[in-house]
């Protein structure tokens, strides 16, 4: 049986929600299997003078609307504030995460030097204002990422910048560096495994101890020594 549950009307608020404004939603259907509470935020803000009979339009990150009336609004307290912009940086979908390999093609960089990057600075979502997470999808491609090369040089982008490399990419690095830097953070911590001979080449599976990145090294048959 599902009970209507609205906030008491000690924590009810005196004043209007205003547009924009952060909110926690009480869903009044809320049982075990459906409760919908959460914090959202206020799209379209019906203002009247009695308070008690103003309505709102609430959005959630994923531009569900609903239709609430005041009491069942309270403001959200600081931990769920918090808690709301963790949840949005996991939600709304970034091009790229930290620690993620990325080919920039520096215009300026010097042609000696790799173009692998990893990335090291995501956008962080607390920059933003509620109502612009809502709108997140529009403002992506203007933020930056903050990338590190090998080398330790660093370099803001904007996402249509930089890509994932490709395997061929990711291989060259880890064979022009002698098998000795791992292909994925760039440090001096690969570790080799068995290694088993197929026809002419030898498989060695590798991984990193620094990011935990697994491969397989393959070395190839140049000659015989012979002994006689
Ligand atoms: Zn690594």
């Amino acid at each position: 049986m599902k009970q209507a549950t609205t906030i008491p009307t000690e924590l009810q608020a005196t004043m209007p929600f205003e547009q924009d404004e952060l909110v926690f939603w009480q869903d009044p259907l809320a049982d075990e299997n459906s409760d919908k509470s959460g914090i959202r935020v206020t799209v379209d803000a019906r203002q009247t003078d009695a308070i008690a009979r103003a309505t709102y339009h609430v959005s959630d990150l994923s531009n569900n609307v609903t239709e609430v009336p005041h009491q069942q609004l309270r403001y959200p307290e600081k931990h769920e504030v918090e808690a709301w912009y963790n949840m949005a940086q996991q939600h709304l979908e970034s091009p790229f995460e930290k620690g993620d390999v990325v080919i920039w093609e520096d215009p300026a960089r010097d042609p000696s030097e790799w173009s692998l990057y990893r990335v090291s600075v995501v956008p962080d979502v607390r920059n933003f204002a509620p109502e612009e997470l809502l709108t997140w999808t529009e403002l992506m491609p203007d933020q930056e990422f903050l990338i590190k090369s090998p080398e330790g040089s660093e370099a803001g982008v904007y996402p249509h910048e930089i890509r994932k490399p490709t395997e061929e990419e990711i291989s060259a690095y880890f064979v022009e560096n002698g098998g000795e830097r791992c292909p994925f953070c760039f440090q001096n911590s690969v570790e080799g495994d068995s290694v088993t001979i197929i026809t002419g080449a030898a498989h060695q599976e590798a991984s990193c101890y620094e990011c935990n990145e697994e491969w397989t090294a393959i070395y190839t048959l140049t000659e015989c020594g012979v002994l006689r």
